[in-house]
């Protein structure tokens, strides 16, 4: 039966590590890239590009009249793997439904795109937006307030990337 281990000859391993052998592969392999194209940048005055399906924090679009995109179906919160987000609704007075509580636990979140993918209205979508951090217990639960502040801080890039990504569908 083949049980996954190599025979080493000791003599010959004996010789490889008086040698250095290793050590000697692995410093050709350093000269083969000494003058190659360098790919490590100067983070954070340097930037990596970005995808126009990066999946940074998440944001909570409007339309351009104002109104809140989002119509509380709840797909974003039955698809969610991570049972990250708490959706709580109620019907206006118009008759329409909107959301009365739109939370998305960004410690629980795996940043897996399923919400913004399940959306009918392209209501919850994730930004670009991605150096943020917390302090204190609370920064990294996303309101629907703070959701809806992102949508309205990055509206510009997030239609720019939806229209350059419809493109290539
Ligand atoms: S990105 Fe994935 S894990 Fe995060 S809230 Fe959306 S569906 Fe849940
Ligand atoms: S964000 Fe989209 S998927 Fe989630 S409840 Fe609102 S409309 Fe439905």
């Amino acid at each position: 039966m083949h049980t996954g281990t190599r025979n080493v000859n000791p003599i010959v391993s004996y010789f490889k590590s008086l040698f250095l052998w290793e050590m000697l592969k692995g410093l050709r392999l350093t000269g083969e890239r000494l003058f190659d194209r360098k790919i490590t940048i100067q983070y954070p005055e340097e930037k990596a590009p970005q995808s126009p399906r990066f999946r940074g924090q998440h944001a909570l679009r409007r339309y351009a009249n104002g109104e809140e995109r989002c119509i509380a179906c709840k797909l974003c919160e039955a698809v969610c793997p991570a049972v990250a987000i708490t959706i709580e609704s109620d019907q206006r007075s118009d008759g329409t439904r909107r959301t009365t509580r739109y939370d998305i636990d960004l410690t629980k979140c795996i940043f897996c795109g399923f919400c913004e993918e399940s959306c009918p209205v392209d209501a919850i979508v994730e930004t670009r937006h991605f150096e943020y951090h917390g302090e204190q217990r609370g920064d990294l639960y996303m309101t629907k307030d703070k959701l809806l502040a992102n949508g309205d801080r990055f509206e510009k890039q997030i239609a720019a990337d939806r229209a350059d990504d419809a493109r290539y569908r």
